[in-house]
């Protein structure tokens, strides 16, 4: 069987095809600035297929085109060999977990766009175009909330009045394919699923999560993608009434205030450098106080979520990161597992300069375990989508 698993951006698309026996990329590729008339593809196949080209894409549908002549063919005789499309879709309507895209789906995520802005509106355009290219091929979704579906009311409640609660307003938690692949690996690791597990998953937008013996009870990211650890370009926690302020006191409007707290704020905001790490780094190590500022603040809230999760748990045995951040920054992971040595974690400084994916950064002597991994999202999608056609009930 195989599958093919697409992740959507607002301006870009990621594909992977998987051959589910032995779970080998046959393909993967992405494309970039879609949208404009100067979109770069790259692509490369398990054939030694490799192509590297600037083209016009006027939108995904036109991507998806030209992804389909990659594989077609050069990959696989036809399209016949590809049994579903997956997405790692983001929120719907009362409705999460793995789900066939059929309209009504769609129109359940359309029902949340106005707090998944950057993400629902590409995906559900994307979804309805594959549909028309690929009729007869299944597009199954899974949602980026179904790890966290278990989430105990104490830990998905906001404190505002009940009522909104049983109308949705609730903390649903993102990067779920990332987490429940974290705690997989850590669990295949180890040798052992009753762990209690804090999985930071790091990258443009970022997260972590409580799992206690391999289920999610508790997250950062919330109701939207909003809060939570520090984003690339979105702030993550502020205290709820500064949105007020600004409008009251200093003018603002509710656009430009949106535009303030989710383009301009986070890693970009906060370090006035950039909104990628690496660059803010540099900018620290050359002497930058406001990027070293930034670079300390931002592990600061990992180490402070550390450890409330672990109070959360009532115990801690590992810490596992992952995502662009969290695999390629020594120095965040340095700092957001400084002083926890009273929790048990001490990290061994040189592995943790050293190593690559997937290794295990605690020292010798350190009860709790920390891990560097390398996230894997598709392949999560892609089992999730392969279980759900051989028993859509389960
Ligand atoms: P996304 O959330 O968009 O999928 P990734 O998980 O790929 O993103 O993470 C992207 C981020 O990872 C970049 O914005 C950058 O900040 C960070 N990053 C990537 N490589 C490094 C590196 N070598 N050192 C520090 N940060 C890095």
């Amino acid at each position: 069987m195989n599958i093919l698993v697409c992740n959507v951006g607002s301006t870009s698309l990621k594909y992977q095809l998987i051959a589910m026996e032995g779970e080998t990329v046959l393909a993967k590729g992405k494309m970039e600035r879609v949208g404009t008339d100067r979109a770069e593809y790259s692509h490369e196949d398990a054939k030694g297929g490799r192509i590297r080209e600037e083209l016009p894409l006027r939108d995904h549908g036109q991507g998806i085109e030209r992804m389909l002549r990659a594989l077609i063919g050069p990959v696989v005789p036809s399209l016949d060999s590809v049994d579903c499309v997956g997405f790692k879709v983001v929120l719907a309507k009362d409705i999460t977990g793995v789900q066939e895209l059929t309209e009504e789906v769609l129109a359940a995520m359309e029902a949340m766009n106005g707090i998944a802005p950057a993400h629902n509106p590409p995906y559900i355009a994307a979804v309805r175009q594959f549909r028309r290219i690929v009729p007869s091929v299944p597009l199954i979704g899974s949602f980026e909330t179904g790890f966290h579906r278990n989430l105990p009311p104490k830990a998905y409640l906001y404190s505002i009045p009940k009522d909104y609660a049983r109308r949705g307003v609730r903390r649903y938690g993102y990067h779920g394919a990332s987490h429940e692949y974290l705690s997989g690996r850590v669990a295949e690791l180890t040798g052992r699923r009753d762990l209690k597990l804090v999985t930071c998953h790091l990258g443009g937008s970022g997260s972590l999560a409580a799992v206690d013996a391999g289920v999610s009870i508790d997250t950062t990211l919330g109701f939207s993608l909003q809060c939570g650890i520090m984003h690339n370009n979105r702030c993550g926690d502020i205290d709820p009434y500064l949105p007020v302020y600004l409008q009251e006191t200093e003018g603002m409007t509710l656009e430009e205030v949106k535009t303030l707290l989710t383009k301009k704020s986070g890693l970009l905001g906060l370090s006035g450098v950039s909104n990628d790490l690496r660059d803010i780094e540099a900018a620290a190590e050359a002497g930058n106080p406001d990027a070293r500022e930034c670079v300390e603040t931002y592990a600061y809230y990992i180490r402070k979520q550390i450890g409330a999760y672990a109070a959360a748990m009532g115990g801690l045995d590992a810490v596992a990161f992952g995502g662009g951040i969290g695999e390629n920054s020594a120095r965040v992971r340095e700092l957001s597992t400084e002083g926890l040595g009273f929790l048990g974690l001490d990290l061994d400084r040189e592995r943790n300069r050293t190593a690559r994916c997937d290794a295990e950064i605690s020292s010798a002597t350190s009860r709790v375990k920390a891990f560097i991994l390398a996230t894997n999202e598709e392949i999560v999608v892609a089992r999730k989508a392969r279980d759900f056609l051989s028993d859509p009930g389960a």
